[in-house]
């Protein structure tokens, strides 16, 4: 990828592109009558705002600086992002679906560019918001046409998402830490005739909320074995079922136990789904054969140790790009990428000095309509606050119930079978010790 530091040189070139774009625009305008115009998103003229005066800015702390009509990111994390917005509520696309979204750039191409759907009240008061996106590779639609500036040119048919309600495009996945400069964003509705467009690969589908009216699921990752009968007795009492999504290596570590701790939880009911197998922050690793591997090992483990096969992922961190959704979805028949709207937050208040935010992150997103949740049993403090949290979910009116019932999965176990009981009430489970960490 070409770099460079001059900023005066860039200038020039921006104005060229854009003097050339102009007369790719009008160019088209001429023979294609009945057509509406493109728009431009963002030309990074500075501030907090782009052109259509809806807000743009860098996510998860990502480093960047600026310039008139440039912006540089310097990605040190897949996790980092960059969203430049349509709208803070939601922007209808769907009179621009046979157009092409167009960026202009320089440097990196190892990203994934996202188009991000609003909740269904178009609200950013509420969760989850953005509700879900889909994602293409950059270098998959990179082509060099200039000496110091490459384009993109995605169809916006290529993101498979709700476009009535389009909220923002967002640059996210990086896997490399070369600077990505940004000098246009914008809709057009033709693309230079030699210009050829890939195929769209399927990317799973990513889901941050729960499909069935009035539904709540609890999403439980990685946990600390000495807590798991803790747990799993609170599950017991409560009369839930809940979805656990399993990092391979721990599965296969006889030392964990997790084995028989997972074995326990299908035999009472609950979802066992994948979350990998060493835990990487996935769409950061380097090369797709890292990916492949991950995906792959975490399947045979689940298969070998649980007799088990799952089309529910939840990514490390909750970090996913185009590459691990595209790498799921090829070795997964129509792949869930389980990600949240409720977070209680225990992997920054678990081990801090205040401990109870956590319920109150978990209560701030339930009132926010959240009702898919992330946490984990590492904590003694976060299984304390468990039955708290069941109690918020249910006073919600919601009935709490696996992810794949939640998402209205024929193939999940019919919900009937699990009406709400209380098996406190039972003799013999109050028998049952309660704590046993
Ligand atoms: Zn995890």
């Amino acid at each position: 990828m070409i770099m460079h530091s001059c900023s005066s040189y860039l200038v020039k070139a921006i104005g060229l592109t854009q003097a050339l774009l102009a007369l790719l625009v009008h160019g088209a305008k001429s023979f294609i009558h009945t057509r509406p115009d493109g728009f431009v998103i963002d030309t990074f003229r500075g501030g907090d705002f782009n052109d259509l005066g809806a807000w743009h800015g860098p996510g998860e702390g990502m480093p960047f600086d600026g310039g008139d009509g440039y912006i540089r990111l310097f990605p040190v994390n897949a996790d980092q992002n960059y969203h430049t917005q349509l709208s803070s509520s939601c922007f209808d696309l769907r009179p621009y679906n046979y157009m092409y979204l167009h960026i202009a750039f320089a440097g990196t191409d190892k990203f994934s560019i996202s188009l991000n759907q609003n909740n269904k009240q178009c609200d950013p008061g509420l969760s989850p918001y953005p509700e879900t996106w889909d994602t293409v590779e950059a270098s998959r639609y990179a082509i060099s046409r200039y000496p110091l500036q490459n384009d993109i040119y995605v169809p916006i048919s290529h993101f498979k998402i709700d476009l009535s309600r389009v909220v923002s495009v967002s640059f996210n996945g990086f896997y490399s830490d070369d600077i990505l400069t940004l000098f246009r964003v914008e809709v057009l509705p033709d693309i230079p005739d030699d210009v050829s467009i890939p195929e769209k690969l399927p990317s799973g589908t990513m889901v941050l909320k729960c499909k069935r009216p009035n539904s709540f699921a609890f999403g439980i990752d990685d946990g600390e074995p000495y807590l798991a009968q803790h747990l799993m007795a609170i599950l017991k009492e409560e009369g839930i079922l809940v979805t656990f999504f399993v990092v391979g290596r721990g599965l296969e570590s006889l030392e964990s136990n997790f084995t028989q701790v997972y074995r326990e939880m299908l035999s009472l009911g609950h979802q066992v789904a994948l979350h990998s197998y060493t835990h990487p922050k996935m769409e950061g690793l380097r090369t797709i054969e890292q990916i492949d591997d991950e995906i792959v090992q975490s399947i045979d483990v689940m298969k070998h140790f649980l007799g088990i096969e799952s089309r529910y992922f939840r990514p490390p961190y909750g970090i996913v790009g185009a590459r691990t959704r595209e790498r799921l979805a090829y070795f997964i028949d129509d792949p869930y990428i389980v990600n949240w709207s409720v977070d209680i937050a225990d992997w920054l208040y678990a081990n801090s000095s205040m401990p109870e935010m956590q319920l109150k992150s978990f209560e701030h997103d339930v009132k926010r309509g959240g009702d898919l949740v992330v946490m984990h049993y590492l904590s003694p403090s976060t299984v304390s606050y468990f039955r708290d949290a069941i109690r918020l979910a249910r006073e919600t009116g919601k009935q709490i119930m696996r992810v794949d019932q939640c998402m209205e999965d024929p193939d999940a176990p019919p919900l009937h079978k699990q009406t709400p009981y209380k098996l406190s009430l039972d003799p013999e489970s109050s028998s049952e010790p309660l704590e046993e960490s």
